[in-house]
């Protein structure tokens, strides 16, 4: 890239100090050239074979920009329209024989034309090229912050959100819940229906997680694994009990069949819930806490059976 970028970099200087070059030498050089158009009449040039080598100059660059573009792009059929244009022009001018002829005003109006079209395509292919980035762009901050089995925010969304709210609920003197939820004994699910329907397990159970949260503020995410957690901002801990039955409910709802699971014979999720209300000079780092009740909840559920919901405070 280096050196693609200093070859760039050097035709352009070369480019550059042609054209320099050449409009000093038409202009401060003006009497050193021969005389080719003399008061407005082209057939000096016609004659001379200069014309002949112009025609064939324009016709070499053609062939050679087709040939190796093959105008694959819409900027290269663009530049392909551009010299073709430039032929006309020169071929136009040639057969006009003079200034302000038919010919000659053909060849000014093909000019104009062909330059505003090849102007169009390039600013066609600028904003189609804008969009297409502005796409990816927009796709790509989605899978960022979205797990791509479920489809729920993920892990980073999840700790993002997590500590954001813990800052509110410390502002506004509200509670903040949270839940931990895992599904029972999915390593046995796996071994007997296999990883795919394990997948789309997992993909129905974030679908009856989701359902079964209603505000806007609530977010359910995929934590890890069969595990989901779901942020509950301005809730205490009856509100929490309320959405996690609700939740358990909801999974054991979709009747997916699972022979080595609970005695219910279904899958089922146990949930561990916590509410903490920010103590006013609680450092961000407290947010913890929360995580570790509602992780000590879950395993207080798995403990007692299984399918159900558990707070510390519980027996
Ligand atoms: P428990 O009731 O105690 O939670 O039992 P468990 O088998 O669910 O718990 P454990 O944590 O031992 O096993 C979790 C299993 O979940 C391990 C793995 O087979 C499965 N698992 C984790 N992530 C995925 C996944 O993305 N897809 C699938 N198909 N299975 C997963
Ligand atoms: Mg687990
Ligand atoms: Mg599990």
């Amino acid at each position: 890239p280096a050196r693609a970028s200093a070859l760039l970099a050097g035709l352009v200087v070369l480019v550059a100090g042609l054209v320099a070059g050449l409009t000093l030498l038409v202009t401060a050089g003006h009497d050193l050239l021969p005389p080719l158009v003399s008061s407005g009449n082209f057939r000096t040039l016609s004659q001379s074979g200069v014309g002949r080598v112009m025609i064939a100059l324009n016709l070499a660059a053609l062939v050679a920009l087709v040939a190796v573009t093959r105008c694959r792009t819409v900027g290269q059929l663009g530049l392909s329209l551009a010299v073709t244009a430039s032929l006309l022009d020169v071929v136009l001018t040639l057969q006009s024989g003079a200034r302000f002829t038919l010919g000659w005003y053909l060849a000014r109006v093909n000019s104009i034309v062909s330059a505003g079209a090849v102007l169009a395509v390039f600013l066609y292919e600028i904003a189609a090229l804008y969009h297409r980035i502005a796409e990816m762009n927009e796709s790509l901050g989605r899978l960022a912050f979205l797990d791509e089995l479920t489809g729920l925010a993920n892990r980073r969304q999840f700790d993002e959100r997590l500590r954001a709210e813990w800052a509110r609920a410390q502002r506004r003197g509200e509670d903040l819940g949270l839940l931990m939820i895992d599904v029972d004994f999915f390593k046995r699910f796996n071994d007997r229906y296999g990883h795919p329907a394990g997948d789309d397990c997992l993909r129905q159970v974030a679908r009856a997680v989701e359902g079964a949260i209603r505000r806007p503020a609530d977010l359910a995410a995929r934590y890890g694994g069969e595990e989901f957690a779901v942020i509950l901002p301005d809730t205490d801990p009856r509100g929490a009990r309320a959405v996690a039955e609700a939740i358990g409910q909801a999974v054991r709802q979709l009747g997916l069949r699972h022979e080595d699971g609970t005695a219910a014979g279904i899958v089922t999720v146990s949930l561990g819930m916590a509410t903490r209300r920010p103590s006013p000079g609680a450092p961000p780092g407290a947010v913890e806490t929360l995580k570790a009740d509602a992780d000590a909840a879950l395993y207080k559920a798995k403990a007692n059976g299984r399918d159900r919901v558990a707070a510390l405070a519980d027996a």
